[in-house]
């Protein structure tokens, strides 16, 4: 679970600031803002600390089951809300014994499951999977009718792209079923 890839740190000196030191994400990028007066040196280990809290916060309150379940909930009010009283997943989790699939779901007893191979990709490719399974619960295969509802999610092609893409390079083959 750990985020290994490193992120772009834009540090932005202040000469307002006096010893305080903040970081927040702006998208990819991570802002760090110091004192205008820290040395070099400082400036390295105060990013890398900064670094460090922040990562240990989106740790704790990102990606856990309890997240991919408020997710679900996010995504079946805003694409599917005429769907809402059908849609009611009993249990949204991540798993890692899923080798062949992203997302699985059994719309009998309303379980979905998330492969722990997409936890790390960005949020809009974890929308798709999820709405994804969320939709079998309504529609249980592949038919017009099931890519008409995905489809209300706007990044639903480019979602798709970017898992065969994954797919290519890792010589997986992963159905998204
Ligand atoms: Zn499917």
């Amino acid at each position: 679970m750990a985020r290994t890839r490193k992120p772009v740190v834009e540090v932005r000196r202040s000469q307002r600031r006096r010893r305080t030191v903040s970081a927040y994400r702006d998208g990819e990028r991570v802002v760090v803002l110091i004192p205008d007066r820290f040395s070099r040196a400082e400036e390295t280990e105060w990013v890398e600390r900064m670094l460090a809290r922040l990562a240990a916060r989106e740790e704790r309150i990102r990606r856990t089951d309890e997240e991919l379940l408020a997710r679900a909930r996010r995504l079946t009010s805003r694409y599917l809300p005429d769907y809402a009283v059908r849609i009611v997943p009993t249990s949204v989790r991540w798993v890692t014994n899923q080798n062949g699939r992203w997302g699985s779901c059994t719309p009998d007893d309303g379980t979905i499951r998330i492969s722990h191979r997409i936890q790390e990709m960005p949020d809009w490719v974890i929308d798709y999977v999820l709405l994804h399974e969320l939709t079998h619960l309504i529609v249980p295969s592949h038919n017009a009718r099931f890519w008409d509802l995905v489809g209300r999610y706007p990044k639903s092609e480019r979602a798709r792209g970017y898992l065969e893409g994954i797919s290519a390079a890792t010589g997986l083959v992963l159905a998204d079923d």
